[in-house]
């Protein structure tokens, strides 16, 4: 039979672009259909927007910090829809430049929703294409739970094109995106409240790194209230009021939703073509995404394993060795991830938390130090950073490190290398450190905590 593709993918997004890009590269014939923002989530309402707003509104600190290095600075004025504009200046900017990487590796762009057909054919608005394969990477949307008022709030989407900025907010949630912008509207200054079900947020990174976090966004003035349930979202006086579970309530100007993303695959018709999901909608792939019928394949969001870019694209090339050269199958090796969260203080962190490596390993030797970095001293911040890192005794492999601190995404992409190719502890020692920086303490940190 005759195909109008090789490939055919849903979605150019972080994953999408990627794997198509690559498949072209080894000859394959490609299209991509994408609904609504070349780029996906990540360039469009995701990493790109969101690290340009934490600089923006990082700001605010430094013209404080400034007056202890002899600056006599008043706090300037902020004009939200200059940084919301330009923000989306940049976006544009970026919208171009995917399509021209598109267009110049010969893939074919299908502006409109795509939908499966059937496991050969592929739909986008009034025109069907056949295809040899099929990959899903349709990502992910935000979930908001089912409480009276949720049409009151709004998620990280529409976070960035707000109208006006808001002298008050509540964010719902515990995870990257609202502790991120926790960060992002107290900076630009508004009064920030963070809601969070559960005793302590940032469920997954170590204990440790959630409380020393916990303690730094208090001292920036946001309200966190941990173990709080939200009932309902009312209108209140032309404002928002959050009725909470322990009766209280919070007036506020926006309320935030950030609660979590479910893979995107409602109305793509892949149950039809026979593709299993899961219970949370995620199409279910094997090690070298494969999906429950031969030529489907997913990556990125939509398979719900990490929601990171960094993994999306790295899981497209994947795709494109695997369906289009003769070399051995690949897969990702999940096992070490790098990742930030880009609140502030950063936090960075690679391999186990100290609770995953005690499961595996049983004794743990932990290196852990808390400093106030040194341009504090002058600026007269009261502000600290935390660096932790877990060997495991029986190798002397470094198994975790972990940091709260300033640009601690910067420092521990290099740590990451590290404990990629096997760092011991003695490896970390004998690297002389870069002075004087924050980093040179994960290589000078020479005494272990005595075990509990
Ligand atoms: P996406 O990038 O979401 O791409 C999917 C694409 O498919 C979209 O463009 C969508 O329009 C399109 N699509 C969906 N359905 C159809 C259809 N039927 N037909 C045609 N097109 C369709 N990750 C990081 O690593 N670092 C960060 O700092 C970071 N910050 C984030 C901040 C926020 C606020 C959010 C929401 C996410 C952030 N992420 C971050 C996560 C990251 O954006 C995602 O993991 C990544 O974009 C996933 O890539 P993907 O290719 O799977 O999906
Ligand atoms: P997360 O999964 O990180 O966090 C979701 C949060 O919402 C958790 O605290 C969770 O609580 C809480 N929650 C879930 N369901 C409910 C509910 N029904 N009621 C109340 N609270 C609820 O999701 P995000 O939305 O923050 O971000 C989505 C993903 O995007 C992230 O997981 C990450 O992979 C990616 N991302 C990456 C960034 C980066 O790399 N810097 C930045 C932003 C996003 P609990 O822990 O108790 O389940």
């Amino acid at each position: 039979m005759h195909y109008d593709y090789d490939l055919f993918v849903i979605g150019a997004g972080s994953g999408g672009v990627r794997a198509s890009r690559m498949s072209a590269s080894y000859g394959a014939r490609v299209a991509v259909a994408e609904s609504t923002y070349l780029g996906g989530t990540c360039v469009n309402v995701g990493c790109v927007p969101k690290k340009l707003f934490v600089y923006g509104s990082h700001f605010a600190e430094e013209f404080e910090d400034a007056r202890g290095f002899g600056w006599n600075t008043e706090r300037p004025g902020f004009d939200w829809p200059r940084l919301r504009d330009n923000k989306t200046r940049e976006i544009e900017r970026l919208n171009g430049i995917y399509e021209n990487l598109l267009t110049g590796a010969g893939v074919h762009i299908k502006r409109g929703r795509a939908e499966l057909v059937d496991a050969e054919r592929v739909r986008v608005d009034d025109q069907v294409f056949t295809t040899r394969n099929i990959l899903i990477a349709t990502g992910s949307w935000p979930m908001v739970p089912d409480i009276p008022g949720r049409e009151l709030a709004i998620t990280s989407n529409e976070a960035f094109y707000l109208e006006r900025f808001p002298e008050r907010v509540v964010i719902v949630g515990g995870g990257y995106i609202a502790v991120e912008f926790a960060g992002i509207f107290a900076g630009l200054g508004a009064r920030t409240t963070l809601v969070y079900r559960g005793p302590l947020f940032l469920r997954g990174f170590d204990d440790e790194v959630r409380a020393f976090v916990a303690q730094e966004l208090r001292k920036k003035h946001i309200d966190l209230r941990f173990s709080t349930e939200v009932d309902a979202i009312e209108t209140h006086d032309g404002a928002r009021r959050v009725r909470l579970g322990d009766g209280e309530h919070v007036d506020t100007d926006l309320v935030l939703y950030a609660t979590g993303r479910l893979p995107n695959t409602a109305g793509l018709g892949l149950e039809q073509a026979g593709v299993a999901l899961n219970a949370r909608g995620g199409v279910v792939v094997d090690d070298f995404y494969r999906s429950s019928v031969p030529n489907i394949h997913a990556i990125g969001d939509v398979i719900d394993r990490h929601q990171l870019t960094p993994v999306a694209i790295a899981e497209g090339m994947c795709i494109a060795n695997n369906l289009f050269t003769d070399n051995p199958p690949r897969k990702v090796d999940y096992g070490l991830i790098p990742t930030a969260v880009f609140c502030q203080p950063n936090i960075g962190t690679v391999g186990l938390t100290e609770a995953e490596a005690r499961a595996r390993f049983g004794d743990v030797d932990v290196y852990a130090t808390e400093f106030r970095p040194m341009k504090h001293t002058l600026s007269g911040r009261d502000e600290r950073t935390f660096m932790k890192l877990l060997v495991n005794p029986a190798d002397q492999k470094v198994v975790g490190a972990h940091m709260v601190g300033p640009e601690a995404g910067e420092i521990i992409q290099g740590i990451g290398v590290a404990l990629t190719a096997g760092a011991t502890k003695a490896d970390f020692d004998r690297t002389i450190g870069i002075h004087p920086t924050a980093a040179e303490e994960f290589v000078t940190m020479r005494q272990p905590r005595a075990q509990s």
